[in-house]
């Protein structure tokens, strides 16, 4: 097993809160033992006959938040090397006047890209994040939405991820919006979610809740949920713009959508 967020780390926790590892919740130990900051055996009360396997998985994902550490300094240097306001402009960022920096609204929130390729925002910023901004301002061809959604499987190269995508994506949300419906709508409105009009969606993906957001400027998202009814399942699915691999190839959508349902994840973790 290899843990894909810190809600994984948290459930084989004693979920005690009894602070002797110095962090005040268990939650906040397993996002410490998720970015490497903190070893599972510092949880004075954990199993120790379970560490030995946990802590083995967890050195397999240290070397991933290395290569991805790495992939975010590359970047980087790209930004460093290209004209940036030029780029802006066509991404849906803007020149904010100051010392060649740009502004970029993601989520709803404002997000500063020097000419270094330092990003800044009042809210935290993640790697998850900033690798695929990084690649939407570098490679994306600046084509504006067509309007026209199509699943993840349809995009072009989305076949071959959809499984992946269904996991680490989708599942989680739909588990999200099952366990704590009103409370998923409400985050949607943190990050400046806006209701889907009906008249602009195909019939077959009407849904109960159908909300679009803007994780950049050019590449909305539409997520569909369905509320479980007459003993069918509840369902949730992810829309993209039929342009959306134009602005960012399959691989960062991958990880923008993983990314965003690993969020909601901890935020609703840190509300109940
Ligand atoms: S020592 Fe273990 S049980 Fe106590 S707060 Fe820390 S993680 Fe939770």
């Amino acid at each position: 097993m290899k843990f894909k967020s810190p809600l994984e780390i948290y459930k084989i926790l004693p979920k005690t809160n009894c602070r002797q590892c110095d962090f005040a919740t268990c939650m906040a130990f397993s996002a410490a033992v998720f970015k490497a900051q903190k070893r599972l055996a510092d949880c004075a009360h954990l199993d120790k006959s379970k560490i030995g396997r946990y802590e083995e998985n967890l050195g397999a994902q240290s070397s991933i938040e290395r290569l991805r550490e790495d992939s975010l300094k590359d970047l980087k240097e790209k930004i460093s090397k290209i004209d940036l306001l030029s780029r802006a402009e066509s991404m849906g960022a803007e020149s904010n006047g100051q010392n060649g920096k740009i502004t970029i609204k993601c989520l709803g929130k404002e997000f500063e890209i020097d000419a270094e390729g330092n990003l800044t925002s009042q809210c935290h910023t993640h790697v998850w994040f900033a690798i695929p901004l990084f690649n939407y301002i570098l490679f994306g061809a600046g084509i504006d939405p067509a309007g026209e959604w199509v699943p993840f499987r349809e995009l072009k190269d989305g076949a071959s991820w959809n499984g992946l995508f269904e996991q680490r994506c989708e599942k989680p949300l739909k588990k999200i919006a099952d366990d704590c419906p009103e409370l998923f709508e409400s985050l949607i409105n943190i990050f400046s979610g806006t209701r889907a009009a009906n008249p602009n969606i195909p019939s077959n993906i009407k849904a109960d809740v159908s909300v679009i957001l803007l994780p950049f400027p050019k590449l909305p998202i539409l997520i569909c949920y369905w509320r479980p009814e007459d003993g069918l399942e509840s369902e949730l699915h992810l829309f993209f713009d039929r342009t959306a691999e134009r602005n960012l190839n399959i691989e960062n959508i991958f990880a923008l959508g993983t990314g965003l349902a690993s969020m909601l994840e901890k935020i609703i973790l840190k509300h109940t």
